[in-house]
């Protein structure tokens, strides 16, 4: 079985981890946390990076660092993962979906202005599969109705817009460094604070709302209960490990980017969709799908597939469709592509270490299921 996933395993990794272990500084924010948040500083030009437990944690910071009240809106995809949307509706806040794109699977940036309401309080973008939405003109409708933009960049660790790092464009950026994700802790994340002006309060709602950080800085001289807050710091272990694979970020970054190609060009030839990446993204191949006809075709790929023993997946089911989602959301205008494209997309295995064996026998089996589902060779499907 080739499977879907598997998360990076790194020598130099245990040996931080067991390093870590025997000092017995077991707890959040000491050499490693040091160490990632100043490797993300550095790496993406950014204002500030604070590890956190995961991109839920550092999507509820952003919820409350924008002030979301219960019934506020936010602007958002229903094409994504529960917690875009969780972290806000926590706060109170309506969840408000725009239709996607049906070429990057991304918000439809030429949706959001007919969605905002004088209750609207932010717009959240998520970079499907690491590839960029259209940002400038995302921004420019930020900021043409004074909106905060939070990105969604759990998948978008090392990719760009326009030379710009994903999770900086943004008023915040969220990462993730789940086991699924390009670079893993395990559980964790990364809060990317663009502006100044929420920097303090934003170390405070990590620290179960105390000034924690500035007392260890020497800036007060003892500390206190300050705000509302919780516990978004992770612990030291799992930022060792993750600190290993950071030093080799451009290395896990070109394996899995080499992967990616050799299954466009292997693949590029059938009548199925392969992602597309516009011109002013660089993409981090934190994932590579195909979209094949409809969702019937799919369960039968996905069965041909399994049978072969390629462990391929479906992703979103869109979230205004779900029983939280018809509580707590509503789509704004016509559902054009978000279900219709979501339930034609299958991913394929994507993981660093995946061997140009594995990945010969994987692109085969996959050409196999392709014609058993009668999926031939020629005309694209759109
Ligand atoms: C993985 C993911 C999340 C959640 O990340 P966690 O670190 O598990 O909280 C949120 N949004 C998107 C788009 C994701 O892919």
């Amino acid at each position: 079985m080739i499977p879907f996933n598997k998360a990076v395993y790194l020598p130099k990794a245990a040996e931080y981890v067991e390093q870590t272990l025997k000092s017995s500084n077991i707890a959040g924010d000491g050499v490693y946390t040091r160490l990632c948040s100043e490797w993300m500083e550095q790496r993406f030009s950014a204002k500030k990076a604070l590890l956190t437990t995961s991109c839920t944690a550092a999507l509820e910071m952003s919820a409350i660092l924008l002030d979301i009240q219960p019934g506020d809106e936010v602007i958002l995809p229903s094409y994504t993962f529960v917690t875009t949307a969780n972290a806000f509706v926590l706060r109170g806040a309506k969840a408000v979906f725009v239709d996607i794109r049906p070429d990057t699977m991304n918000m439809d940036e030429a949706g959001i202005e007919a969605a905002i309401t004088k209750r609207t309080k932010a717009i959240v973008v998520v970079h499907y599969a690491g590839v960029a939405c259209e940002m400038d003109a995302i921004m420019a409708i930020a900021k043409k109705y004074d909106l905060p933009v939070v990105e969604d960049a759990a998948q978008g660790v090392m990719a760009t817009y326009k030379g710009k790092a994903l999770g900086t464009i943004g008023t915040f950026g969220c990462y993730s460094f789940h086991e699924t994700k390009n670079y893993t802790m395990g559980e964790g994340g990364a809060l990317l604070v663009n502006e100044e002006r929420y920097l303090e309060r934003a170390e405070i709602l990590r620290e179960k709302g105390t000034n924690r950080a500035r007392f260890y800085r020497g800036m007060v001289d003892k500390y206190s209960w300050m705000d509302i807050g919780s516990s978004y710091l992770p612990s030291e272990l799992n930022a060792a490990l993750l600190y290993a694979q950071l030093e080799i970020a451009d290395e896990i970054n070109d394996g899995r980017r080499r992967i990616w190609e050799f299954y466009h060009q292997n693949l590029c030839q059938y009548e199925v969709d392969l992602p597309v990446v516009p011109q002013e993204c660089v993409h981090n191949a934190h994932m590579f799908y195909i979209k094949v006809k409809d969702l019937l075709q799919r369960q039968e790929v996905i069965r041909e597939l399994k049978e072969r023993g390629v462990d391929a997946v479906f992703h979103y089911v869109p979230l205004h469709s779900s029983p939280a989602g018809q509580k707590y959301g509503r789509f704004h205008g016509e559902d054009r592509y978000t279900t219709s494209e979501s339930n034609r997309l299958i991913r394929l295995p994507m993981w660093y270490g995946l061997t140009a064996d594995d990945l010969n026998r994987t692109v085969a089996r996959v050409a196999e299921a392709l014609a058993q589902s009668g999926i031939g060779k020629g005309m694209k499907r759109s």
